[in-house]
């Protein structure tokens, strides 16, 4: 029997999105076939909230990731830590009905749940709670997300309504009409957080194999049949396909149900004193428009600044010009800006904007769809996913489970994103 590999040092360490990244946890290697309760494929923050929630309810779990964990979006992304979908909760009332109270009360509490891990597993990654900023450039956009601000606080969320000068004071930036403040929020260095969840996940007794790409999966009689290239199998009862913006075509036809859109992102070097003013309460900021971008200082006082991506994937300093220049400005007094690190990482993004959760098969989950918001989300995904699985009532998963539906045309899915571009592009200029 093939053996499987163990989780390696990352690939990446050149580049930020690892360097400064709390270490990986070593996991021994497995000669034999695993055998598991649940097979979790995916070591990104669904797969591995899943596996540390199971594993602590006592479940045996056997997570295989094609790379290492936190090689995709979970390692790279802008590290903000969001309680929110992209819908608005009086938005979702109306689309889901009754169904939108329990995802809305999973949402609201995601951010108090990555911080909760991080303090109980010690998760060493550089963790502030200091708020997300949502910001218009417009004085047109700056009443809509006031009223998403009431909406959540009729909730009984702690967020602030700001005018175009707290806005200015907070972002160190006059390019902003006001906006709110989402004071649950924070933010992480995204890698050593995935790497921690990793860790809790393997001290709770899952187990974790990288660089274990996943390449059939089949059912035998009444377990699921895995085997990862190079022919090592591992046998489970259930099986939870955590594969977000990297699914591939290992369940068919999943990875027609998502775009899988790129997002870039930008760092400068410590900047100290200069932009000391800058998002100065450690508050993270994204903009308001479709098109949006986002920033947030990480503990070296470096400006990350993150936006849309192209199709393909980043093939030189060329491709992230546009997010240079939305942070030139921002802040006009500090440009040009040096960049000391470029990277990219692909989201999902589903025709409705909501997370999807499928059970194709007997014993097969799928949860994926996070649209750039999966930091909070995909945690609270996990720890929800867990306790359906080990018996929890259906009733009390709070994410709606729908059926896999491809988006029509998708072969077309890189004319899709550009077209989207262009045409978000173009709204965000009409409605400035
Ligand atoms: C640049 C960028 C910035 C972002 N910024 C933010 C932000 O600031 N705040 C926020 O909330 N969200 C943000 N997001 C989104 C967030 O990172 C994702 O929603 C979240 O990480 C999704 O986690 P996941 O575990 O579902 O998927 P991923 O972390 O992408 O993990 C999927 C994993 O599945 C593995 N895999 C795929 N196929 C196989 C297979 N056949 N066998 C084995 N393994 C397989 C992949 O290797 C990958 O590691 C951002 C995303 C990007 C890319």
């Amino acid at each position: 029997m093939a053996s499987i590999r163990p989780v390696m040092s990352h690939p990446a360490a050149a580049s930020l999105w690892a360097a400064g990244a709390a270490p990986a946890a070593p996991t021994p290697p497995i000669e034999d076939a695993c055998q598991a309760d649940v097979l979790v494929v995916g070591g990104g923050y669904t797969g591995l909230s899943t596996a540390l929630h199971l594993a602590q309810a006592g479940a045996s779990v056997c997570v295989l990731e094609a790379h290492e964990p936190g090689w995709g979006a979970s390692g790279r992304n802008g590290g903000q830590v969001n309680p929110t979908l992209k819908h608005d909760p009086d938005e979702l009332a109306a689309l889901l009905g009754a169904r939108a109270e329990p995802l809305l009360d999973a949402i609201a509490g995601s951010a108090d749940l990555v911080f909760e891990l991080i303090a109980r597993h010690r998760i060493d990654c550089a963790p502030v709670r200091a708020g997300w900023l949502q910001a218009s450039y417009t004085p047109a956009g700056v009443p809509a997300l006031h009223r998403r601000a009431q909406q959540w606080r009729d909730r009984g969320a702690a967020v602030d309504v700001l005018d175009r000068q707290a806005m200015v004071t907070r972002t160190g930036s006059d390019q902003f009409h006001g906006g709110w403040l989402d004071r649950r929020a924070g933010s992480i260095q995204p890698l050593s957080y995935a790497r921690g969840l990793a860790a809790a996940a393997l001290q709770a007794g899952a187990r974790i194999h990288g660089a274990s790409p996943v390449t059939d999966l089949r059912r035998d009689g009444r377990r699921w049949v895995a085997t990862v290239a190079g022919g090592a199998r591992v046998l489970s009862d259930q099986v939870v396909l955590a594969t977000n913006g990297y699914s591939d075509g290992l369940w068919p036809g999943l990875a027609r149900t998502i775009l899988s859109a790129n997002s870039f992102i930008v760092a400068t070097p410590p900047l100290g004193a200069a932009a000391a003013h800058i998002l100065a309460g450690g508050e993270t900021l994204s903009t308001a428009q479709r098109l949006l971008v986002y920033l947030r200082k990480d503990a070296q006082g470096r400006l990350l600044m993150g936006g849309r991506g192209l199709f393909a994937n980043p093939a030189g300093p060329a491709d992230f010009a546009h997010v240079e220049r939305a942070l030139a400005q921002l802040y006009p007094a500090l440009a040009p800006f040096q960049f000391e690190y470029r990277w990219g990482g692909r989201i999902a993004i589903t025709r409705d904007f909501l997370p999807h959760v499928h059970r194709p098969a007997p014993g097969v989950t799928i949860a994926l769809g996070y649209n750039g918001r999966g930091v909070a989300t995909a945690t609270a995904m996990g720890k929800h996913l867990a306790a359906w699985l080990t018996g929890g009532p259906e009733q009390d998963f709070p994410f709606p489970i729908t059926t896999p539906s491809p988006i029509p045309l998708h072969g077309l899915q890189r004319f899709y994103i550009s077209a989207g571009v262009a045409w978000y592009g173009l709204l965000d200029k009409l409605s400035g």
